[in-house]
């Protein structure tokens, strides 16, 4: 992980926010090559589950919602941790750490950081939601919430879709956003925040069905994160047994990534049953059932949930693309990031600066900018700049040398094989353009 880290800060994916004045806990800025990274990743997961269906439509609700929604959902009530506090360290622990031994709150109770013993309070619930205020007054009345997860925007708003959209049940509704959780204990980098991104999917199904749609989209999350490059073996599913289950969900899958510090969850597949809607439907007394005109009965749909992390998945892509290689002698670093999803998809390099090369290879840069992100680099030996390349996972690089001069081809090394074919200049950009499609 800190090899990552800092190459993250090194090529300008991450950096941590707000560094100069000492870092904002948990929350991390994405820099140049970060921030396509992920567009990339989102991009990806919005033509899946978009534009290639004709049985899913996209929203894009607000952060803030009305304060009765989170009543509504539960997450007022009972998005809470049980939280232990060291009086001695002031590190704070979830209840459940397993590190903990003894009874928290009792002379027994042991702090796993500073090892004291009798100093831990009892466990205390403490909302993960963030709190804020609108207008001008700071009073209970003017409370609102940044939603803690997207999806009940897009309860809120079924109807609405429904209706507007012509959409019939089965269908679905997709959504990416900021969600923010005042996490008790975050880390692992981008792993756990306290500002984050999701992507989610909120299946409506006719009750009876959710099983199978549940069964459906576990198998489709799964061989989409295949699809992005993530190697199978790293990848698993875990069933939630009963007493995992979140208050919401009859039936729960995690898909699971051997990250560097072990297995985690990066992306949540929830049979929700009709325990949103119902719940909206109460709280606001507005029906919110489906007239199904084929089977000419009302209901309020199932709901099938898929839930993943931009960031985490991002992270997930990140730690299966390092790889650490000896290449004649060196260590190489490399992003083994796919094409589609790798940042610069081709670095533009003269092989010297001198005897047309520069601008010839500033010709060839001009012509592909604007198609595709390409990046001029003439700075350093020309091993160097491969290497720099390697590291920010820039899949191709266009080298213009001697021969290109007198007879208009380039060469292009590939990232993964190293292997180098001479392309026609002219051609270079139809030959890049097929091998960075998704
Ligand atoms: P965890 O148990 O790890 O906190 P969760 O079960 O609460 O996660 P869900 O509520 O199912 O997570 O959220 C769905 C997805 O959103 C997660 O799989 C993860 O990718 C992402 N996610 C949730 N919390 C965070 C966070 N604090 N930081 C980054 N990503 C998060």
């Amino acid at each position: 992980m800190d090899k990552l880290v800092s190459l993250c800060k090194r090529r300008g994916f991450i950096f941590q926010s707000s560094e100069i004045y000492g870092g904002l806990g948990s929350v991390w800025d994405y820099g140049p090559l970060g921030v396509e990274l992920k567009k990339n990743l989102k991009d990806r997961w919005w033509r899946a589950m978009v534009h290639a269906r004709d049985d899913i439509e996209g929203l894009d609700a607000g952060i803030l919602m009305h304060p009765r929604v989170w009543e509504a959902s539960g997450h007022v009530a009972g998005f809470t941790d049980p939280l232990v506090d060291c009086k001695q360290c002031k590190q704070r622990f979830r209840g459940d750490d397993p590190r903990i031994k003894g009874t928290p709150g009792q002379s027994d109770g042991q702090c796993p950081a500073c090892g004291s013993r009798g100093t831990l309070t009892a466990p205390r619930l403490f909302n993960l939601m963030f709190k804020t205020f609108m207008g001008p007054v700071e009073e209970d009345a003017a409370v609102v919430y940044l939603r803690p997860e997207t999806a009940q925007g897009i309860y809120v708003n079924y109807l609405n879709v429904l209706q507007a959209s012509r959409q019939k049940i089965p269908f679905g509704i997709a959504q990416i956003g900021k969600a923010f959780r005042n996490e008790i204990t975050p880390g692992n980098f981008i792993f756990r925040t306290r500002e984050f991104e999701q992507m989610e999917m909120q299946f409506f199904v006719r009750p009876g069905t959710d099983v199978e749609w549940f069964e459906f989209w576990r198998h489709e999350r799964m061989a989409w994160h295949v699809a992005l490059g993530i190697r199978p073996e790293r990848m698993r599913f875990h069933q939630h047994g009963p007493d995992e289950l979140a208050h919401y969900a009859k039936a729960a899958y995690d898909i699971e990534y051997e990250f560097p510090f072990g297995w985690n969850e990066f992306e949540g597949i929830h049979d929700r049953t009709d325990f949103d809607l119902t719940r909206h439907q109460q709280a606001s007394g507005k029906k919110l059932e489906y007239f199904d005109q084929e089977r000419n009965e009302r209901y309020l749909p199932y709901v099938v949930e898929t839930s993943v992390g931009a960031d985490r998945t991002a992270l997930a892509l990140l730690c299966d693309a390092y790889h650490e290689e000896q290449v004649e002698g060196e260590t190489r670093v490399v992003l083994r990031l796919a094409p589609s999803l790798a940042p610069i998809k081709a670095a533009v390099l003269p092989l010297v600066n001198r005897e047309g090369m520069p601008e010839m290879a500033k010709r060839i840069h001009d012509d592909l900018r604007g198609r595709l992100t390409v990046f001029f680099d003439d700075g350093g030996s020309i091993g160097r700049r491969y290497r720099r390349q390697d590291e920010a996972g820039t899949p191709f690089a266009i080298t213009v040398d001697g021969q290109s001069v007198q007879d208009g081809t380039v060469t292009v090394r590939q990232r993964d094989t190293l292997v180098q074919d001479r392309v026609s200049a002219d051609a270079v950009a139809a030959w890049l353009a097929e091998r960075v499609a998704p």
